[in-house]
């Protein structure tokens, strides 16, 4: 039987970087990826034979930490957020700095600006506590966890020398809704609506669910900003990959995990689907939470950390619309450069939350949020021919009579109308398209519920409680099991964080 001191399961970013982790400290390291291809996620599909981002397309908050780690080489630009605007009076955002395109001020530029700031200065508080395992706030207190609870106490501190004021405001609007934050401050338009959408992106809750503020601070807390990388998420996919092999690792594609083998309480090895064993002492999963419990067994696991991960929420609600053009898009009122950035159609707070009512129903959205890229006018293909990578939410998971070929079109057909509004003449150059509903995104990845984040990135499972309380510090239930993937704690998004922090935990615990 072949033999390695770590296997890692899953050749999505994070398991690559825990394999990257883990072998730079010298350990033989087998990454075992069931589909064939690498990336996950953020892997890079075709459409009628032109490359694109299957489904993620933008780098939000890849942490410093890791591309320090790994040595990624990755040239990646800061793009600006354009909110679409159906009067034309499209709004440039660049972290705490807004204008209309033609560079004219905005009327809500300097409330903005304080806005912004302000939740950037809450972010750096919590963005501290995505370095490393979250406290474990769990059962009596070891020399281990009152180390991790030190972040607390530092968090609380910090939070203190922000001075009484901030410290209140703080208390006051970390739980509530961002709808009513966002309409304090700001009258409701495209700026509003596309603070909104940055609040609830990938997550099944509209701006006036309570906690969405944590959301939004939490996302700045990790940098905030979007990048898109030179050479597309291929490149990204490459520098990951690359920097794993370098350091000695193995990937293996093809290679699906059907359990992994626990003998008296520890982990063995795995079992591929094949009947194939592989024996390791430590497995990093970057499965979803559930589906690594499963493949561990539930005998391995107390019944009320199973109950609990049961009611780990991971309903998916967005979807993937591609679409080949057979020419370039022409945005109105938008230079080249600007609609080569992050383009949101997000008209208003209150479209955004009626974007989601319908979702709650089995209902796909009549005026989705739209999140497009258009990646081939700062890199062209050479057969002369755009891709729009467009996020759309909310699509249910299944809607009421299911994903017929007619369902799927109206999804395709209100991205292409909508975009049509500011790129005229759009709808008449596709040349072919593709839904991926939260459905097809669980298949083709395994992500349970096809959800971005591999579960809900809310309040109540977040830090010391992602996935579950008990089950947060990455050890994941028998000894030399630990879970890696965006299920864990800081969560999704191409960051990671959760792999790096996942893979130090195992050495450390290795190496006690
Ligand atoms: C539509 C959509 C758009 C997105 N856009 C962006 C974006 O623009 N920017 C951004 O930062 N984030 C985006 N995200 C989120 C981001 O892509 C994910 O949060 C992140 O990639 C998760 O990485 P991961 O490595 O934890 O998991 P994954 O990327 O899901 O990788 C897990 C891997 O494990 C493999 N696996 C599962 N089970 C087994 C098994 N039993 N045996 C072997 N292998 C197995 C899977 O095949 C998969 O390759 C998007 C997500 C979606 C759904």
């Amino acid at each position: 039987m072949e033999q390695f001191d770590a296997i890692v399961i899953g050749a999505g970013h994070n398991g690559l970087t825990a394999a990257a982790v883990l072998a730079g400290k010298g350990k033989k390291v087998l990454v075992l990826e069931r589909s064939t291809s690498l990336g996950g996620m953020m892997a890079t599909g075709t459409l009628s034979g032109v490359q694109l981002p299957r489904l993620a397309h933008l780098l939000y908050n890849l942490n410093p930490a890791v591309v320090g780690d790994l040595g990624l080489k990755l040239d990646a630009k800061p793009v600006p957020t354009v909110a679409l605007s159906e009067d034309g009076r499209h709004v440039v955002m660049d972290g705490a700095e807004v204008r209309f395109a033609d560079g004219t001020a905005h009327p809500d530029a300097a409330a903005f600006a304080t806005l912004y700031q302000r939740l950037v200065r809450f972010g750096t508080l919590l963005g501290q506590l995505a370095q490393a395992a979250p406290p474990d706030l769990s059962g009596s207190l070891s020399l281990a966890q009152a180390g991790e609870l030190g972040a607390l106490a530092r968090l609380g501190l910090r939070l203190r020398l922000m001075g009484k004021a901030e410290m209140r405001e703080f208390l006051r609007i970390v739980l509530s809704n961002a709808q009513d934050l966002i309409l304090d401050e700001l009258a409701d338009g495209p700026l509003a609506g596309a603070l909104a959408a940055d609040a609830v992106r990938g997550a099944w809750a509209g701006p006036s669910a309570p906690g969405t503020v944590f959301s939004l601070i939490y996302r700045l807390a990790q940098g905030g900003g979007a990048a898109l990388p030179s050479g597309g998420m291929d490149a990204v996919v490459s520098a990951f990959a690359g920097s794993a092999e370098t350091r000695g690792a193995t990937i293996r594609t093809g290679a699906a995990v059907q359990r992994i083998v626990v003998e008296g309480d520890r982990v063995t090895g795995v079992e591929l689907a094949d009947g194939t064993r592989v024996s390791a002492t430590m497995v990093l999963s970057t499965a979803g939470a559930a589906q690594s419990m499963l493949l561990a067994g539930h005998e391995s696991y107390d019944i009320e950390a199973v109950r609990r991960l049961r009611n780990f929420r991971t309903k998916g609600t967005a979807a993937k619309v591609n679409l080949v053009l057979s020419g370039a898009p022409e945005f109105s009122g938008l230079s080249r450069e600007q609609a080569s950035g992050r383009l949101l159609i997000a008209p208003s707070v209150r479209a955004v939350e009626r974007a989601f009512n319908p979702v709650k129903y089995g209902e796909t959205s009549k005026a989705p949020v739209i999140e497009t890229v258009v990646p081939t006018l700062t890199a062209p293909d050479a057969s002369g021919k755009h891709v729009v990578s467009a996020v759309v939410q909310y699509v249910p998971y299944a809607p009421d009579g299911g994903w017929t070929g007619t369902a799927r079109q109206i999804v395709i057909d209100q991205v292409v109308g909508a975009l049509d509004r500011f790129a005229p003449g759009l709808a008449g150059m596709v040349a072919a398209s593709e839904l991926l509903t939260p459905g097809d995104i669980e298949s083709e990845t395994g992500a349970p519920g096809g959800h971005w984040h591999h579960g809900e990135m809310s309040f109540d499972q977040l830090l010391s409680v992602r996935p579950a309380n008990g089950l947060a510090q990455y050890r994941f239930g028998p000894a030399g099991l630990y879970l890696a993937g965006a299920a864990a704690h800081p969560g999704g998004d191409v960051t990671g964080a959760p792999g790096r922090n996942a893979a130090l935990k195992a050495l450390k615990e290795m190496a006690a």
